[in-house]
């Protein structure tokens, strides 16, 4: 595939590069922001998986603290503290809580998809799951919950528990995210309010910016009459990304001297047997 085809394709992948984000996904958060008002300057904002570092950069842009954590290392980002650890692992939660408290944490996990809807989604709700108790450890009174959760047999359980710890739950499905895609946002408000249902009633469903560009459309290079189109790389390479550490740990297996085929066919047959 061309380097431009990604560009006509994927409207949001292209916008990032244009508008200096490291991932599409920080649309996500920026439409999240735009219907439902998150984050409100000088907040403190805990930023759970946050590698690249999109929402971060997003967070950042609003005046808020950010600390960010993930497995991966992660660039720098002015006005972002950054924490290389699993978030699954109690001294990272350790570390993090020494920090301080958060009014708002955010969890955009997701371990390595499979592409197998049901494991995907067992595997990222087990993330969701250890966001919450880390949430529940930092946030303030009041404070707000935002997660990825991927929609499976066990979700309805993920809201069932927010709505017990917070006043207002709703699922979010912002406009940059296919269709096709499982995912969905939980974002939870009213941290520990007496408003809290129990874990009853139904979640609210809200969509997230409608009159943005379609994630599902192409456009063409082209976008506005008075502008040029130019190809842009990406605003920031990954740091150590796995399929490199996977290409590599592969060729190990490989001997370094491997007869050439040619070789091999131009030996003679052994002689036939007596
Ligand atoms: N929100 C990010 C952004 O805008 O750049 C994108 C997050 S990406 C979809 C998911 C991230 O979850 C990956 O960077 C991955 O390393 C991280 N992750 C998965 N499992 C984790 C774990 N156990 N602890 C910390 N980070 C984890």
């Amino acid at each position: 595939m061309g380097r431009k085809s990604r560009d006509k394709r994927d409207i949001y992948y292209r916008l990032a590069k244009e508008e200096g984000f490291r991932a599409r996904s920080a649309y996500k958060l920026l439409q999240l922001d735009a219907t439902l008002g998150l984050f409100r300057a000088p907040m403190r904002v805990v930023d759970l998986c946050a590698a690249p570092g999109g929402w971060s950069q997003v967070v950042a842009r609003t005046g808020c603290a950010c600390v960010a954590v993930d497995l991966k290392e992660m660039a720098p980002i002015p006005g972002v503290f950054r924490v290389v650890g699993d978030l699954t692992a109690r001294d990272t939660v350790e570390r993090i809580k020494a920090m301080g408290g958060a009014d708002v944490v955010l969890c955009d996990g997701a371990p390595d998809v499979y592409g197998l809807g049901d494991i995907d989604a067992a595997l990222q709700h087990r993330l969701v799951e250890v966001a919450v108790e880390v949430a529940r450890d930092l946030l303030v009174p009041g404070g707000a919950f935002v997660s990825k959760v991927y929609r499976g047999p066990r979700s309805d359980r993920i809201f069932r528990d927010l709505r017990r710890r917070f006043s207002d739950v709703v699922c979010a499905k912002p406009k940059c995210s296919r269709n096709a895609s499982l995912e969905a946002y939980a974002v939870a408000r009213g941290f520990g309010s007496q408003d809290a249902r129990g874990g009853r009633g139904v979640v609210p469903f809200v969509a997230c910016g409608f009159e943005d560009f379609d994630a599902d459309s192409s456009y063409p290079l082209r976008l506005f009459p008075d502008r040029e189109y130019a190809y842009r790389d990406p605003v920031q390479m990954p740091i150590n990304p796995t399929h490199l550490a996977a290409t590599t740990s592969h060729r190990r297996h490989i001997p370094d001297e491997v007869e050439p085929l040619e070789e091999t066919a131009a030996r003679p047959s052994p002689p036939p047997p007596p």
